[in-house]
């Protein structure tokens, strides 16, 4: 019985690549996906065309992915699902125009810091930068 695991012949599962390099570990512990039981496999500086170094993250499984969170981190990323062996899928991510319980807002008197049961919201703003909806507190990317 073949036990090897080859994600280049991945059948079925994700691909989020043009991570930039040094991001997929972030990616990883904020997708929690140590948590799961399918293989996933984190290559860090990848060569790249465009970005000279990239991170890409592979996961033999079918997962929903948090779309919100993947392009507050890093907007560049393409997200392919694979099924049978052929990528039927190719997402271009881009910057969320709200995000609703990804970051937290760190104002201590901020009224969802306060107050328990608030969502989080934060509006992208035209500097590309987001705030608190609440306070306007900026987020730390
Ligand atoms: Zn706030």
């Amino acid at each position: 019985m073949n036990t090897t695991f080859s994600i280049d012949s991945m059948e079925n599962g994700i691909v989020i690549d043009h991570i930039g390099a040094g991001k997929g570990i972030r990616i990883y512990n904020l997708l929690h996906l140590d948590e799961l039981d399918c293989p996933v496999v984190l290559v860090r500086n990848a060569r790249s065309i465009r970005y000279g170094r990239k991170d890409i993250i592979k996961v033999a499984g079918d997962i929903q992915l948090d779309l919100d969170l993947l392009g507050y981190v890093d907007h560049n990323i393409t997200v392919c699902t694979i099924k049978e062996g052929k990528v039927i899928e190719k997402k271009k991510l881009t910057l969320p125009k709200r995000l609703v319980n990804v970051i937290r807002c760190r104002n201590p008197r901020c009224i969802c810091t306060v107050e328990e049961g608030i969502d989080h919201v934060f509006e992208l703003t035209n500097h590309n930068t987001y705030r608190c909806i609440y306070c306007e507190s900026k987020s730390k990317m």
